[in-house]
């Protein structure tokens, strides 16, 4: 039987062609921002790791990349709740200046966590890029320094986004049906 992952969407929200645009434009931004101290940037795995290696591409500046994973659970408050990271960096941050590359942000609890851990590791500096923001589902006070696109609450897969680890290999980015969502 063949399952095309089309099936499972209600519409494509951003094609191809709009993401690669925006892209270029974040990687314009970051690259005459950045022109003074080139970042190290932090993929954190694994829903970022498309938006990622396209963004990197479009950076002038000599980028270092690293990578990280992190659930954060709980919590009202960032104090209150747990970070657990399940892939730390390779080296210390001690002065870097960072760039922390996200694929959505929706509570903000995860990303601001880690910003305060690696801030709290001697980081210079941290910014977030997102690919994708949800302004209206925030609990805690994050804004990003770079955002592709400000979307509704809808839950999106595809360019690296996943429901139950599936679609990330989707080139675009899409709502998911609600008959593709098993309790
Ligand atoms: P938060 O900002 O609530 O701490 O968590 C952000 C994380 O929740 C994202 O990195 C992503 O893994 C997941 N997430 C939030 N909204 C969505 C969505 O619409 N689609 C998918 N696939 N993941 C989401």
């Amino acid at each position: 039987m063949t399952h095309d992952m089309y099936q499972d969407l209600e519409r494509i929200l951003y094609d191809r062609q709009t993401l690669e645009k925006r892209v270029a434009e974040l990687g314009r931004a970051i690259s005459a921002d950045f022109s003074a101290h080139p970042p190290l940037m932090v993929c954190v795995l694994k829903g970022a790791v498309v938006f990622f290696s396209d963004l990197l591409k479009t950076i002038t500046v000599p980028v270092e990349i690293d990578f990280m994973a992190a659930s954060s659970y709980g919590g009202q408050t960032v104090s209150s709740g747990t970070l657990e990271i399940t892939k730390d960096l390779s080296r210390s941050v001690k002065g870097e200046h960072l760039l922390l590359v996200e694929d959505i942000i929706d509570t903000g609890r995860t990303l601001l966590r880690l910003r305060d851990l690696l801030l709290s590791r001697g980081a210079a500096q941290v910014r977030i890029a997102t690919l994708l923001d949800k302004p209206s589902r925030r609990v805690v006070d994050l804004k990003p320094d770079y955002c592709g696109f400000t979307i509704p609450d809808a839950f999106v897969v595809g360019y690296g986004l996943d429901y139950a680890e599936k679609y990330r290999n989707l080139p675009e980015v899409g709502i998911l049906s609600p008959s593709a969502i098993r309790d």
